[in-house]
């Protein structure tokens, strides 16, 4: 039995101990009774348990439960108990069964309809965990769980439209400014907006988003990308010195996309990266560079540009990375290199701590924006 489910058991134990035994107290034979015919499942139901007998021991509780019917915190916690189990179903049973009764009391329709969430959005069923989420707001409308959840699950289906409103309400409800969170949903509408060739609407969201976080990488992309697509040099320019400035840890990241307008590289981009390496010769600008040079163009064009730049790893992983751009075919080391290179994760979460192979800006563990950083080393 795994920890959370013994940990659950727990409370459900003493949640029906503390039921059935207070009316105990009071000594009249009838109702003595009653309350041994409650007691004989609840202490076969601890027997299976330490038995290690989980499912004969949840049959029990829910039996206790049914004797118990105006017990509500009963039904909630063998909810629980039935979703970190994983049975989904039975614990949308239990707390459907809990909605559909008239007499409910207010705090417990809002715990059931989270509950009820919860138990859809484990499932994957997220349109029907919003519902829920919506019911409880209906309840409560500055519940911030509510507000959080259904900003998550936003999103996950890249609604950010919705994600940003209900952004706007979780910062009323804590009365705390999320800039640089709203920052990055306003990029992601800029690049929704691009992939659909809305170019007006992308440089506006990508011109919101970085008067709100400045160091906002994937909008300032965009900002290349449309320059450059407009063919209007000048200003590609500014927007990548800018990149460069403001958010330099991602800067890597935009060379592909100078490679890809070939024109705007041959004509001003190789030399405006030739520039910035003079300036200030930082290893992952130099790698990326020869990556995207020989995955793009040609791996002789690679190892021109390496005589070049004159080149020196200074870690065993920027050593690794070389070897994989400019080994020969034939060479096991190289190919190792390569193999190294695919699978190697490049970034970590400052929040959670998961690695991960390429950068994302919300973190696939914690869900925190921009928390991913390149990983860094110390030097051979
Ligand atoms: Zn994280």
């Amino acid at each position: 039995m795994n920890t959370l489910f013994l940990a659950i058991t727990a409370i459900v134990l003493v949640l029906l101990l503390a039921l059935v035994l207070r009316p105990l107290q009071e000594d009249d034979e009838p109702r003595q009774e009653e309350e041994d015919k409650r007691i004989s499942p609840l202490l076969r139901g601890i027997n299976y348990l330490l038995s290690d007998e989980p499912d004969r021991a949840l049959q029990e509780m829910v039996q206790v439960a049914r004797l118990r019917s105006e017990a509500a915190d009963v039904y909630m916690a063998l909810g629980e108990m039935f979703r970190s189990r994983g049975e989904i179903g039975r614990a949308v049973r239990i707390h459907q069964n809990l909605l559909a009764r008239p007499d409910l009391a207010k705090s417990i329709h809002l715990q059931a309809h989270m509950a009820l969430a919860r138990d859809f959005q484990t499932g994957g069923l997220l349109d029907r965990a919003l519902i829920q989420y919506g019911k409880a707001l209906e309840i409560q409308s500055d519940h911030a769980g509510a507000l959080e959840a259904s900003l998550r699950i936003r999103e996950q289906s890249s609604e950010w439209q919705l994600a940003e409103e209900l952004l706007s309400r979780l910062e009323r409800v804590r009365n705390e400014s999320y800039s640089s969170h709203r920052a990055y949903l306003f990029s992601e509408m800029a690049r929704q907006c691009l992939s659909q060739e809305s170019r007006d609407e992308a440089a506006t969201y990508a011109a919101r988003a970085i008067e709100l976080d400045p160091a906002c990488a994937p909008a300032r992309m965009v900002a290349i990308e449309l320059a450059m697509a407009a063919a209007e040099t000048d200003k590609a320019v500014t927007e990548i010195q800018a990149l460069r400035s403001h958010a330099n840890e991602h800067f890597s990241l935009v060379i592909p996309q100078l490679l890809a307008h070939s024109d705007f590289y041959d004509n001003r981009g190789r030399e405006l990266l030739a520039e910035m390496w003079r300036q200030q010769p930082d290893a992952e600008l130099a790698l990326s560079w020869l990556e995207a040079l020989a995955r793009e163009r040609s791996a002789d064009d690679a190892k021109v540009l390496y005589h070049d730049l004159g080149f020196v790893p200074a870690t065993l992983r920027e050593s690794l990375r070389l070897q994989a751009v400019l080994g020969d075919e034939g060479d096991a080391h190289a190919r190792f290199s390569r193999q190294w290179r695919k699978r190697a994760k490049n970034y970590v979460c400052e929040q959670c701590g998961v690695e991960v192979i390429d950068v994302r800006w919300q973190c696939p563990q914690c869900h925190s924006w921009g928390s991913l950083h390149p990983k860094s080393e110390e030097k051979i």
